[in-house]
């Protein structure tokens, strides 16, 4: 017996990078995986690979940004799996260009607000309800260690973000605790992803990267899947509101 078989699991972002490996992670455990992304063509790639390897999955282009678009999604999620035993909300982005604060334009702050805050709350907004009226559920939400730190890399919008997607979690879960939905965040480090591909293209801030890790190394996008796999299971039955970091003694090392 799969660890997720007869379970379903509607994961955002699942076009690319972490989502993409829990998608195929969770197939392979046995779920039928639901993918929202507003990336139509890679989207409906991962889901045809799931099916090849006899896996179940379905594709749904999505703006999480976008309340109707969400709506519509949901909607259409219920109409393939029929519930929603665990959500992973995972979709984000880190915007087009790292500046200091003081520099960032309006529209930079703003779609980097929707997508990776309101998007999160958007979902949420949907799923907990069907997992209430369902008997309980899990979610977990993509936050990052710059949901739970700073840094001088440039990155202020989605450092406020991602702290605001920790928040969110918090909250939700301490509201929906005793309806038995359960509600964490999984806090990564530095991965290996198209996010920051160009970042990593240019070796000396490969190097720096890899040095800010205790390990010496970036993560793989399987090593924070584990983590969600484990957060979206029976097994993390009394971790709630929980946010979980995953990088490789990243925080650990600052003051080394
Ligand atoms: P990625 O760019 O490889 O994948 C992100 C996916 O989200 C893509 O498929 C993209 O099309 C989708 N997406 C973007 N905007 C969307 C929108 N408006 N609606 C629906 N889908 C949208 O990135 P990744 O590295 O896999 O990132 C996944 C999550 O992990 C993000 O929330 C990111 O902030 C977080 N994270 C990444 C790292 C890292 O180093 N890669 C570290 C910490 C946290």
């Amino acid at each position: 017996m799969k660890r997720f078989e007869d379970k379903s699991v509607l994961i955002t972002g699942g076009a690319a990078g972490i989502g993409k490996a829990a998608a195929l992670t969770f197939a392979g455990e046995g779920a039928t995986v639901f993918i929202a992304d507003i990336a139509a063509e890679a989207g409906e790639r991962v889901v045809a690979q799931i099916n090849d390897l006899g896996g179940k999955a379905y594709f749904y282009r999505t703006d999480i940004a976008q309340a109707v678009e969400v709506d519509a999604m949901i909607e259409r999620a219920l109409h393939h799996l029929g519930r929603i035993d665990m959500a992973f909300n995972n979709a984000g982005i880190s915007g087009k260009r790292a500046m200091p604060l003081a520099h960032i334009r309006e529209d930079e702050w703003d779609r980097i607000m929707e997508i990776n805050v309101k998007g999160v709350w958007l979902c949420m907004r949907r799923q907990i309800p069907i997992m209430v009226s369902q008997g309980g559920g899990s979610i977990v939400n993509t936050a990052s260690i710059l949901g739970v730190t700073g840094t001088a890399l440039g990155l202020g919008p989605y450092v406020a973000s991602k702290h605001a997607v920790v928040g969110l979690t918090k909250a939700a879960a301490v509201e929906y605790a005793k309806k038995q939905v359960r509600i964490n965040a999984v806090c990564p480090g530095f991965v290996e992803t198209p996010m920051i591909n160009g970042l990593l293209d240019i070796p000396a801030m490969r190097t720096k990267i890899e040095k800010m890790h205790a390990m010496g190394r970036i993560g793989s996008a399987c090593e924070i899947v584990r983590a969600v796999l484990w957060l979206s299971s029976d097994e993390a039955s009394f971790v709630t509101g929980h946010d979980m970091v995953v990088d490789g003694g990243c925080l650990a090392r600052a003051a080394s």
